[in-house]
């Protein structure tokens, strides 16, 4: 399952950089995440990241995103592989330019 943040977030700022998928962001009034992205941390650390730093513990898990754990492992590969295609053309664009 992703996990939700409640309105009681007091928009501290603290959990957006602690995500390991860059799956938070401001929303119109708070923080929110994107289930798209949220594994949870499952293939970057033992604990969701965010409900660690929060200091309002306003972060549960989301019930509307049922996921299992190998649901999960497969969207941390996938979001991986991604960045991984992210970074190589990044890198060959470079590599281009210096040539
Ligand atoms: S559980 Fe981990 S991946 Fe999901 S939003 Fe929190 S820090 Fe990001
Ligand atoms: S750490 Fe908690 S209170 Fe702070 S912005 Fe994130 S969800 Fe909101």
């Amino acid at each position: 399952m992703s996990l939700k943040i409640l309105d009681t977030c007091v928009n501290c700022d603290v959990c957006e950089p602690a995500c390991p998928n860059k799956a938070i962001s401001l929303g119109e009034e708070y923080y929110v995440i994107d289930p798209s992205l949220c594994t949870e941390c499952i293939g970057h650390y033992d604990q969701p990241q965010c409900v660690e730093v929060c200091p309002v513990e306003c972060i549960i898990v989301d019930p509307q995103h049922t996921e299992t754990h190998e649901q999960l492992e497969l969207k941390y590969h996938h979001l991986m592989a991604v960045a991984g295609d992210a970074a190589g053309a990044a890198s060959g664009a470079s590599a281009k330019d210096k040539a």
